[in-house]
């Protein structure tokens, strides 16, 4: 009997296994043509200063309209885009879309892009960096790249090269995520960000966790040591809020500020002057 059963169990495991590598090999193929079939858009988050609440950027984020599946998270299908390669290119179209996109908003935001570790280990990508700046005509210091520290951590020699000539560009680096790497300290130690984003696992615990409460406090004092700026992720709470302007954030970014949205609402909710003039700039 045990044999049968470690025989069907076996069968059973195997075709979970099959199930999921044909899923992961047609989600991949379907990614190579997603972009020219417009399946895919940015929405934006605002990025917000803790103090007075001013605008101070958006940060751009992928979605793909899968023409079966529908929706398809970034959590889902980044991994394995980037399993392919498919996401260099993937990746230009959203830093492309996302310069140009911020040529209508008022000249004193910034947008943020996410950079895979993929991306950022291509030797080309300053190169690629400074064309579409040129393009779209974007100024350097409007544009930020987030990325996470797993690309610095397997190749940390090509990483910082990469960086440090992207930086010298005038674009500013973000590292996102932070807190949930291995050798934080050492990556914050070994190349100058511009910004440190405490992840938002942090925060969304830190009303209920006295551990990610001190976490956060201390990610802020270590941001405050180096002369790091912090941006506090996922802040859902007034309550989320009230901490960290006891603790001196210097930006927040969350849902109590607003949800990822799509580019021409974002316009209508644009609160500064500036800004109006960008929007009647728009519609000529
Ligand atoms: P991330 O860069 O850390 O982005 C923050 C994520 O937190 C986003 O999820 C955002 O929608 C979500 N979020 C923002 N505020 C809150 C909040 O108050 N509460 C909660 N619970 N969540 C909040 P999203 O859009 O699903 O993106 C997930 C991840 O996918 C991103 O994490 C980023 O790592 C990756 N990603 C998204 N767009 C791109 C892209 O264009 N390129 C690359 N390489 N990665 C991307
Ligand atoms: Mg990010
Ligand atoms: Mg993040
Ligand atoms: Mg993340």
């Amino acid at each position: 009997r045990a044999k049968v059963t470690l025989g069907q169990s076996v069968c059973f495991y195997e075709a979970g296994m099959d199930e999921k590598a044909r899923w992961r090999r047609q989600i991949a193929s379907d990614l190579r043509f997603a972009v020219e079939r417009n399946e895919m858009h940015l929405l934006y988050q605002e990025q917000r200063s803790v103090l007075d609440q001013t605008l101070t950027g958006y940060e751009a984020l992928l979605r793909w309209t899968h023409p079966l599946h529908g929706n398809i998270g970034p959590d889902d299908f980044i991994p394995i885009a980037e399993e392919s390669g498919e996401i260099v290119r993937i990746g230009e179209w959203v830093l492309r879309t996302a310069c140009l996109e911020a040529m209508h908003w008022p000249s004193d935001l910034k947008v943020a892009v996410n950079l895979s570790p993929v991306q950022l280990l291509k030797p080309d990508l300053p190169e690629v960096v400074t064309q579409i700046l040129l393009d779209t005509g974007l100024p350097p210091r409007r544009l930020e790249l987030e990325i996470t520290e797993t690309a610095i951590i397997t190749e940390k020699v090509r990483a910082l090269h990469s960086l440090r000539r992207i930086k010298a560009l005038g674009v500013s680096v973000a590292m996102d995520d932070f807190g949930t790497g291995y050798s934080s300290l050492d990556t914050l130690h070994s190349f100058p960000f511009d910004k440190i984003k405490i992840d938002k696992s942090f925060l969304l615990q830190s009303e209920t966790n006295d551990q990610s409460r001190a976490i956060v406090k201390a990610v802020l004092a270590l941001g405050r040591t180096l002369s790091i700026p912090v941006l506090a992720e996922g802040v859902e709470t007034k309550m989320q809020l009230a901490l960290l302007v006891e603790e001196g954030c210097n930006e927040a970014q969350g849902y109590l500020f607003g949800r990822p949205a799509s580019a021409p609402s974002l316009q209508q909710g644009s609160d500064t002057a500036s800004s109006r003039r960008a929007k009647s700039a728009a519609k000529r």
